[in-house]
């Protein structure tokens, strides 16, 4: 990833009649990254990414795609982008090969190139042996990853994904994720609007998180864990045998003691400390320490002490 600002929104900000959906946000996507823009319904995600692929007039601010004024220079920026809307774009009565080459049509490709890309999108999306299949006969996930397809056609620098995965099954949730990351590696930037914590902490190198209109925080999945939950949870578990729980309260730095399958879910403030106690206390009571491992706070529990201490 370079340090390269290849989007950067300065005091972007956007009001339907008295409502401010957008309220002066300014951040920089870095060339090369998958940005996550993570926030709960209403935050103002959408309004956002409208306004960068010029679907939404801006009411004051503006927003550089590689150096291009989103406000002035419209139609460059268009080139650059591709946009992979949460509602597919493409025909339903085309087949997968033809909507591709229609959405390279749109972009002006000659068509010797057109072929050439679409047969290669085909391939990678594991599309080509449904190429000459209609649109509305595909899956709902092959529906999604042909959408997907047709944004890539012209090579745009920045692709803007809204909600890729909303509805799809586990299976086909994965594949999409991985189809991103490899998209990734080939050297696309990737802004990916979600509201699926998991999502964003799985595939995103930084994440910022909006809401109601606002950026609340940007940082890296680490980071946003780090900032956020100050309490870790250890899994330990003794042998010859497990001692009872209330036990376990008398070793310093435990704040809770929970029993589930064995294991006994400690939430500790301080896990290296804490660690050495258990071990001591292991010693002092003749017993091993079987399982251990350390596990952060989930995302889930992130994003809501996020949005909790913002409001
Ligand atoms: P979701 O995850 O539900 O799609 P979001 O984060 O994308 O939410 P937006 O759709 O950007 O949020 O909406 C931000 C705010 O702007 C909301 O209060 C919404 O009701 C309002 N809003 C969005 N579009 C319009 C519109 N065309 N006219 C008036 N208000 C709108």
């Amino acid at each position: 990833m370079s340090s390269k600002c290849i989007l950067e929104a300065k005091n972007l900000y956007k009001k339907y009649k008295d409502l401010v959906a957008v309220n002066g946000i300014n951040f920089c996507v870095r060339e090369g990254e998958i940005f996550g823009f993570l926030g709960p319904n209403g935050a103002g995600k959408t309004t956002t990414v409208r306004m960068f692929c010029g679907l939404t007039k801006i009411t004051s601010g503006d927003a550089y795609i590689d150096g291009h004024s989103i406000t002035s220079e419209g139609k460059k920026v268009k080139k650059i982008i591709g946009v992979v809307p949460d509602i597919s774009n493409l025909y339903s009565e085309l087949t997968c090969l033809d909507n591709l080459l229609f959405s390279g049509e749109m972009y002006g490709i000659p068509k010797k190139k057109r072929v050439e890309k679409a047969e290669e999108l085909l391939r990678f999306f594991g599309l080509w042996r449904r190429r000459n299949t209609k649109f509305k006969n595909l899956s709902k996930g092959l529906k999604r990853r042909l959408t997907l397809a047709a944004a890539l056609m012209h090579d745009p620098k920045i692709l803007f994904l809204d909600e890729p995965t909303l509805g799809l099954d586990v299976l086909s949730k994965r594949s999409m994720w991985d189809k991103i990351i490899k998209l990734n590696d080939m050297g696309t930037t990737i802004f990916l609007t979600t509201h699926n914590i998991y999502e964003a902490f799985k595939i995103c190198q930084r994440i910022a998180v909006i809401n109601k209109g606002e950026i609340v925080a940007i940082e890296k999945p680490e980071g946003l864990r780090r900032m956020f939950s100050a309490r870790e949870v250890l899994e330990v578990s003794f042998i010859p045998n497990n001692p009872p729980a209330k036990e376990l309260y008398s070793i310093k730095g435990i704040i809770n003691v929970k029993f589930e399958r064995g294991v006994f879910k400690l939430v500790v403030e301080n896990p290296l400390d804490t660690l050495e106690e258990i071990v001591m206390y292991a010693k002092r009571k003749g017993l091993g320490v079987s399982t251990l491992s350390l596990r952060g706070a989930d995302a889930e529990e992130v994003f809501l002490n996020i949005i909790g201490k913002e409001r």
